[in-house]
């Protein structure tokens, strides 16, 4: 196993949804964590990333930093999901290479699988048939990142490796109206209508759709897990194994917001990918599983959604 005790670790991506997630669970290590903010170092500015490793030489780096957003951010900001997030993956990978980094773990996603691959997704998937349109920006630049890690462990024997979370979502989550991820989305727009008695909530799309929801913290357990135990250049798949359709999901959302009104479905709005459930045989092979249910976990996300405010 790899040694994380005393080593100085670099959470890219610290302020984000996972990011802060990684820095709670990585709080339990005995670690010299170090973060940098995005006004002092923005991640797309190669220059900026070169000089700062030079500097601070991280023996460790959990690569979560990313622009992320939901699928109507995802297809509107394209250029910025390909440019942003490609840029993020080459700066920091190389960088790591550069500074002679002894571990790299880079965070994909479930949207890199092929939109029609057989289900649940196996981790050899990964590019036998097209993407799912909504997303493919931001597919294409994590495979960019997949791929470099691939060829950096190929060609200079760098221990780097790649894992590939579902639908993550928690304390963290962007509620921004048009660019969350459906989690946040429902679980804001219920609380609204609740608040002013609203008798009917829209939900995007048809409600066909299924989805495997991961808990946050379950996802930095598992990264720190994997950090500890696998090496290898296979793609890991990081989820709960089950998922659910998207009416289902409004359902459980409701009920634990207590709203009672109708649940309607705007099927002008799209539905992405009907499916994308991932095969966690990997993981468990791996020695894990999550630990949240979906119901702890969508409780937990609304009581974090509701101090939002207190701040
Ligand atoms: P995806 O997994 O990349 O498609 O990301 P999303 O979390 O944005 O969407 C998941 C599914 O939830 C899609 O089928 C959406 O159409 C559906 N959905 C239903 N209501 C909403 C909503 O208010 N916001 C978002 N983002 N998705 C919604």
């Amino acid at each position: 196993p790899f040694e994380l005790k005393g080593k100085t670790v670099y959470l890219a991506g610290h302020r984000g949804m996972v990011g802060s997630a990684l820095a709670r669970r990585l709080a339990q290590e005995e670690v010299r964590l170090v973060t940098v903010e995005r006004n002092e170092i923005d991640l797309r500015d190669q220059a900026k990333v070169f000089g700062w490793f030079a500097k601070t030489r991280p023996q460790v780096i959990f690569l979560a930093a990313a622009k992320v957003g939901g699928i109507v951010a995802n297809n509107a900001l394209r250029a910025e999901f390909l440019y942003d997030n490609i840029a993020i993956a080459t700066n920091v990978i190389h960088a790591a290479h550069l500074n002679g980094v002894e571990k790299l773990m880079f965070l994909g996603s479930s949207c890199i699988y092929p939109k029609l691959a057989p289900q649940p997704l196996r981790e050899d998937s990964v590019l036998t048939g097209p993407l799912e349109p909504t997303n493919e920006p931001y597919a294409i630049a994590k495979i960019a990142g997949i791929k470099m890690v691939e060829a950096y462990r190929r060609q200079y024997g760098s221990d780097f490796i790649s894992v590939m979370p579902s639908n993550l979502y928690g304390p963290g989550d962007n509620y921004r109206y048009e660019y969350s991820h459906v989690v946040a989305a429902l679980i804001r727009r219920f609380h609204e209508a609740t608040v002013s008695g609203a008798k009917r909530v829209l939900v995007w799309g048809t409600g066909t759709p299924c989805r495997e929801f991961l808990y946050v913290d379950d996802m930095a357990d598992a990264c720190v897990h994997l950090m500890k135990t696998f090496s290898g250049a296979e793609l890991i798949n990081i989820g709960t194994g089950e998922d659910i359709t998207i009416a289902e999901f409004a359902r459980l959302v409701a009920e634990i917001v207590g709203y009672q009104g109708e649940i309607a479905f705007d099927a002008s709005r799209p539905d992405g990918t009907p499916r994308k459930l991932l095969d966690v045989s990997r993981l468990a092979e791996l020695g894990w599983h999550a630990k949240t249910s979906l119901k702890d976990g969508i409780q937990q996300a609304y009581h974090a959604f509701l101090t939002l405010g207190e701040d």
